[in-house]
């Protein structure tokens, strides 16, 4: 029969690969996840035929009664899930969530306000070499001297250049972010107030991270991160909003939507509104406090900010002498994967960098405890501490393969 393997066999071997790598390997990468077998069966079903131009009872293609269901149950499951007026379900992924926002409410060459990419933002937030950076006038604000966002500085520089959009959200800030301050001074000044929660999501879900959407304008955010979803974007909005941001995503940015993924969206906020969902993210969060405090009070690392207070932290190496890059290949040698990633005032350059990022929403998903949670982070020290000592790499691989053979991820082969 016609199985995967049977048809590509190159293509299953490179899944099964990745397969076995995700397994046998210890995941630390703060933007990733692993989905369930619901929403893996939603993504790889027949919903991937079809085209639905336009949305749910208003389509420019015949057949999509089935689809519009799906569609219409993930956009009740999410507007649910986060308290929020309106609902797109369509983006295809985070960047284009965020493009949407800029397309309905700015034009080119009108001033945003985001988070300075160096000091923690994302690139759609206005990196120069984005198309939100390239297209629009951009002014970043940053950290303050405790490596907190410098509400103060953002008022003053909103104040004074009185932008279209004013944009609150990270990539790499470990701290609660006073979405409620950002709002006061977005309807000072006349601004649109975009949160990108990407990061935060699944914490917001579970009530674990304050939830932007009640001060907001608009919020966006991808759905395979914390919230343990496909790959994908979302948009939540005031419901005056909801005309100009759906024309926004279509037809303005987009075509056919991917419907295989908007049912997978519905499965994943299906999931989150379970109450297992809040006492997942409840273990995400106890998680990243201990790592950060094992390295930090017992192997003697610092924590960018000081501290976390939710899912993802940065490690300042430069107490180390290893930079970024040659961390994140020690501990990769190791099957410990984490990326590398700018601190505060880097000396370094952005892809060499003096950090780390270091997330625990995949290795929670597993089923790893605090106790768990302990060790990796001594085998993390371990490395960092002598990433060139092949006996060290050999000793943590040997200890990260017992803890993840004891917590299989999907246990079986791929598909
Ligand atoms: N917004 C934030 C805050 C992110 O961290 C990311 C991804 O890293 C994105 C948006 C972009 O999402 P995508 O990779 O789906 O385009």
């Amino acid at each position: 029969n016609d199985t995967l393997a049977k048809v590509d066999p190159e293509i299953w071997q490179a899944i099964e690969n990745e397969n076995r790598r995700q397994e046998e390997h210890i995941e630390l990468i703060a933007s990733e996840n692993y989905v369930s077998h619901a929403v893996m069966a939603a993504q790889g079903s027949q919903l991937t035929n079809k085209y639905a131009e336009g949305y749910p009872g208003k389509r420019y293609y015949g057949g999509c009664e089935h689809v519009d269901v799906a569609e219409q149950l993930a956009i009740d499951r999410l507007k649910k899930l986060f308290s929020a007026e309106a609902a797109n379900v369509q983006a295809n992924s985070g960047s284009q969530a965020n493009q949407a926002v800029l397309m309905a409410f700015a034009k080119p060459g009108d001033t945003i306000m985001g988070m300075s990419l160096a000091e923690g933002g994302h690139l759609t937030h206005g990196m120069p070499l984005n198309m939100s950076g390239k297209w629009f006038n951009v002014v970043a604000y940053g950290l303050d001297q405790h490596e907190a966002i410098d509400y103060a500085k953002m008022e003053a520089l909103a104040r004074e250049h009185k932008p279209r959009i004013l944009i609150a959200g990270a990539s790499a800030y470990s701290l609660r972010i006073d979405f409620e301050r950002f709002a006061r001074v977005a309807k000072e000044v006349g601004a649109i107030f975009m949160v990108d929660m990407a990061h935060y999501a699944g914490l917001i879900a579970a009530d674990c991270y304050p939830n932007p959407v009640p001060h907001a304008d608009v919020v966006t955010s991808t759905t395979h991160k914390t919230l343990r979803g496909p790959r994908g974007g979302i948009i939540l909005m005031k419901a005056e909003h909801e005309k100009a941001i759906n024309s926004a995503v279509f037809p303005g940015l987009q075509g056919g939507p991917l419907m295989h993924v908007i049912a997978a969206k519905a499965v994943a906020f299906k999931e989150a509104l379970k109450p297992s969902f809040a006492k997942y993210q409840e273990q995400v969060l106890a998680n990243a406090r201990v790592l950060s405090r094992v390295l930090s009070e017992e192997r003697g690392m610092r924590i960018v900010s000081g501290r976390t207070e939710s899912h993802v932290f940065l490690v300042d190496l430069r107490a180390k002498s290893i930079t970024g890059k040659e961390a994140e290949a020690a501990l990769g040698a190791a099957h410990i994967t984490v990326n590398k990633n700018a601190i505060p005032n880097d000396p370094q350059k952005p892809f060499v960098t003096s950090g780390i990022r270091i997330g625990s929403p995949a290795m929670t998903t597993r089923g790893f405890t605090e106790i768990e949670s302990e060790v990796v982070g001594h085998l993390i020290a371990d490395v960092l501490d002598a990433p060139g000592d092949e006996k060290v790499l050999a000793r943590v691989r040997a200890d990260g393969a017992a803890l993840c053979r004891k917590f299989p991820v999907y246990g079986g082969p791929a598909g």
